[in-house]
């Protein structure tokens, strides 16, 4: 319809007073027509033809909203003059105020360094403008033209125009899980588009509509539109031709880079080599050294607990480097302040007497930083208690009517909102930052919800803030840590902070999932892609936030193998938890399952024993669904009892079970030991399930018949494994505590990644099937540095042609890392090897030369069948070695 309608008018715009002619203005193969008689406005990108149209005769393309005593009023502006400008066009609008008539200007001009358009307002000083609405009722697109909006929530989303559930979302720019980015990516039948923006006073409105269409295909319509408060003058649209979120996020970061705000790792390391520590760490933090509840007034102790002392901090730390040998990690720690976590800010010294006080606090910083370690402790100045010390409300940000902003109500109580330009004031004080520094020496600092929390404004006369303003003092109190500490991060991420940050928590995930609002992908039946990491890879290094369950997170860890960025762990046990005397080097199996009658079965147990167990433990035999539910047991105490059990085979049994009337099986067995004194229980070797229960196959009840048959390798009718990382069955972390299993397996996997990556750009990222369950992504441009990640999410097995070590097939949950100098994969062949348990194995090269040429290759064994070909010999490596390609020698290290 509308590329008819363009062909009919000629570009160029003729002056006329409320004028009916449609007005068309070209800028290269951006074109803008202005249909007066139906409201509306046409985008087309003439190097594609596809159009984004707005507007109509009942809500025109454009309106005002203006505050005047006795309420607001919204007014369409629908009738105007156009006056031809040098760059574009002038609308001029009447509008009658209560005050009598006034004037409001649009320009659109053509934009000076590419085609497309801004759209610029003024009004009569005397017109109370309070929102400016532009491009009303934008039509995205509809069901059938893979139409999609991409929306830079965290790390970004893809919303695309299908979908059965119809929505109405709104993105403030810079707010809580509002816009990291000041743009908007539409994409439609192929063509790519930009809208963006610089002040922060912009919201983006997002809706689908169904309609009706084909029987039980209901057509599906995304519609968007854009409110300006009367801060946020200008919107600019960029068409970008043919594309996708990749070809949008190119574009905008070429914007960024002329904002000042695209600051890539080769500047920050300028001077500051420290910061390469960055690169590749893992981001580990004990939340809280020391919690402590008041009441909401904060007058009133409710709950005090150490869960770390600094000694015990420090020892984590030693653990991590010399037990795990993990090499790069940024090592957090919260709650070592005064009176704990989230209490009393902004006087956080002296540090916590409950965790061994200031000498102990110093040790332990010290011998943390000796492991190599970036040291980062946790404060807050946004924050203000009412039991501070320094407790006054001249800090505090002031509301319209001059109240105090409150905050959240945290651990220690309701927080009151500190005025951005104060924070910089307390944080500077000798006894915060300057002496936090001369204690710790921490070579990195993070100061909490600076980069969260949506701007404030600020209406005390003493220090008045505007958004802007906001932001501006942020980052004046990020550079000022970065100053003194040489590195600093907070929480979450947004790009305005990119420049003033080396890290940031929060923008990759949050406690397990990829957004905090978890249910926002369903209801928009949105996806998540990486547009911030399109835009800003390669100038900081980015983490999720808060705890998650390790066995349920393999969808986590591969989220943040796509994202090529390690993973965050922010819920360690408390305490030395590694030294919990529940691990033992036992392992059960079924020895043998007899039918003894109808719905009757002998069953017999044995044992592989590699060390004396450490206590007398009671057996367990859980016989359950599929989703591990206990439908009966066979729980025993074995005799002799297990701590007179030696290493080597034992069998146990033969116990006689009736299976009850009703249930039919399959049956899931799985086998544990616990005390019956505590209800602990032992964590065995084995496949384990989150629940400490080792998985031993399945009992089937077939014609009154019971017998045996092995586990089915992966649940894979349910996608991935969740437990997939706590994996270490025949590899390195066998044995080890399930967080160790875990932060060894995932770093050794999204470390070295990272590190290799971390200073390249993402350059592609597709789906490879149609449900988008498998994604490629590809980091850097020179293909002898690039690094191709595959990851398999389905339900399915996906076949995958590596470039250099023949066809392989990935099962759910399986991955391929490939670049020449490092190299990963959980898959079910590889190099000509076809495995009956899908390993997960890593090589890195040891002397900076390419894999194929390398003669000292590094390779890590996580799980599964040990045998892996290098060159031409196989060699079986259960934990870690390094091996000679070209000889075939092979030095196991571990
Ligand atoms: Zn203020």
């Amino acid at each position: 319809m509308a590329t008819a309608l363009l062909i009919l008018f000629l570009a160029g715009a003729k002056a006329a007073t409320g004028h009916s002619q449609p007005v068309v203005l070209d800028h290269g193969p951006a074109r803008l027509v202005i249909l007066p008689q139906s409201g509306s406005l046409v985008l087309t990108d003439l190097r594609t033809g596809v159009s984004w149209e707005c507007g109509s005769v009942d809500r025109p393309w454009a309106s005002v909203t203006l505050a005047e005593t006795g309420g607001r009023s919204d007014l369409p502006l629908d009738r105007c003059e156009v006056v031809p400008e040098p760059e574009g066009l002038r609308l001029r609008f009447q509008i009658g105020s209560r005050q009598g008539p006034a004037g409001f200007d649009l320009r659109i001009t053509r934009l000076p360094d590419g085609p497309g358009f801004a759209f610029r307002w003024q009004a009569d000083p005397a017109l109370p403008v309070a929102r400016l609405r532009l491009f009303e009722e934008l039509r995205l697109g509809q069901s059938g033209e893979a139409a999609a909006a991409f929306v830079p929530v965290r790390m970004g989303l893809r919303v695309p125009a299908e979908g059965s559930q119809p929505f109405h979302a709104r993105f403030e720019t810079y707010g809580y899980e509002g816009c990291h980015m000041a743009m908007l990516g539409t994409a439609r039948l192929g063509s790519a588009a930009l809208w963006t923006w610089t002040n922060p006073d912009v919201t983006v409105e997002l809706q689908r509509r169904l309609q009706a269409g084909p029987t039980n295909h209901p057509g599906a319509r995304l519609t968007a539109a854009f409110d300006l408060g009367p801060a946020a003058r200008e919107i600019r649209w960029i068409p970008v031709g043919r594309g996708d979120h990749v070809q949008i996020a190119k574009a905008y970061q070429n914007l960024a880079r002329n904002a000042g705000w695209w600051v890539p790792w080769s500047q920050k390391l300028r001077g500051h080599p420290d910061r390469t520590r960055y690169l590749g760490a893992a981001n580990v933090k004990l939340w809280s050294l020391l919690d402590r509840r008041m009441d909401e007034t904060s007058t009133r102790e409710l709950a005090v607990h150490v869960n770390w002392t600094f000694d015990q901090a420090a020892r984590v730390a030693e653990h991590l480097r010399h037990d795990l040998h993990l090499d790069r990690v940024l090592f957090g720690i919260g709650g070592w302040i005064h009176r704990g976590y989230d209490n009393q800010h902004p006087d956080i010294l002296p540090p916590a007497p409950e965790c061994g006080g200031e000498a102990a606090f110093r040790d332990a910083c010290r011998r943390i930083l000796k492991l190599g370690y970036l040291l980062s402790p946790h404060d807050n100045y946004q924050d203000m208690y009412r039991d501070a010390p320094s407790w006054d409300e001249r800090w505090l940000n002031k509301n319209a009517d001059g109240s105090p902003t409150k905050g959240g109500v945290w651990a220690g109580g309701q927080a009151w909102i500190v005025c951005s330009r104060m924070a910089l004031e307390l944080a500077a004080r000798p006894q915060n930052l300057p002496a936090v520094r001369n204690l710790s020496g921490a070579n990195a600092y993070f100061i909490d919800t600076t980069f969260a929390a949506g701007l404030y404004e600020c209406h005390d006369p003493q220090h008045p803030l505007t958004r802007e303003d906001d932001l501006r003092w942020k980052q004046a109190l990020s550079d000022y840590a970065r100053n003194l500490f040489g590195s600093f991060g907070s929480e979450d991420g947004r790009e305005w902070a990119v420049p003033h940050a080396d890290f940031f928590e929060g923008l990759a995930g949050v406690g397990g999932h990829p957004l905090h609002n978890r249910d926002l992908l369903t209801r928009l039946n949105a996806e998540p892609v990486p547009l911030f990491e399109l835009v800003y890879r390669e100038c900081i290094q980015i983490y999720g936030k808060y705890g998650y369950d390790p066995a349920r997170a393999a969808d986590y860890v591969l989220h943040h193998l796509l994202l090529g960025r390690p993973l965050h762990y922010h819920n360690l046990p408390p305490g030395l938890y590694w030294e919990e005397d529940l691990y033992e080097r036992a392992e059960p199996s079924i020895a043998a399952i007899q039918s003894t009658g109808p719905r009757a079965f002998s069953i017999r147990y044995a044992w592989k024993i590699e060390q004396p167990p450490k206590r007398n433990w009671r057996v367990f035999v859980h016989f359950c669904d599929e989703q591990g539910r206990i439908l009966f047991q066979n729980d025993h105490d074995p005799e002799p009892p297990t701590r007179q059990w030696t290493p080597g085979a034992r069998e146990v049994g033969p116990f006689n079970v009736t299976i009850p009337e009703g249930l039919n099986g399959p049956f899931s067995i799985r086998i544990g030991w616990y005390d019956p004194a505590t209800g602990r229980r032992a964590q065995l070797q084995g496949p384990a399930d989150p629940e400490r229960r080792i998985r031993a196959g399945r009992l089937i009840l077939r014609d009154h018949h019971a017998r045996w048959e092995p586990e089915p390798e992966t649940a894979s009718a349910n996608g991935p494994d969740p437990a997939l990382f706590l994996r270490a069955d025949h590899g390195w972390a066998e044995g080890l505590h399930p967080w160790d299993r875990f932060l060894k397996n995932t770093q050794e996997l999204l470390g070295p990644l990272n590190l290799l990556t971390a200073d390249q750009p993402m350059t592609e990222h597709a789906f490879l099937t149609p449900d988008h369950q498998v994604q490629r992504v590809r980091f850097g441009s020179d293909p002898r540095r690039a690094c191709t990640v595959v990851v398999n999410r389905s339900t399915n097995d996906f076949p995958w042609l590596t470039s250099a070590f023949g066809p392989t097939v990935l099962p759910p949950g399986g991955f391929v890392v490939e670049s020449d100098r490092f190299i990963a994969f959980h898959a079910r062949t590889w190099n000509d090897i076809t495995y009956h348990q899908a390993p997960f194995f890593t090589l890195r090269s040891l002397d900076d030369r390419p894999l194929t040429r390398s003669r000292r290759v590094r390779v890590f064994h996580g799980w599964g069948d040990p045998s892996i070909r290098i060159g031409r010999t196989t060699v079986r490596i259960p934990r870690e070695a390094v091996v000679d390609p070209q000889t075939g020698r092979c030095t196991q290290t571990l």
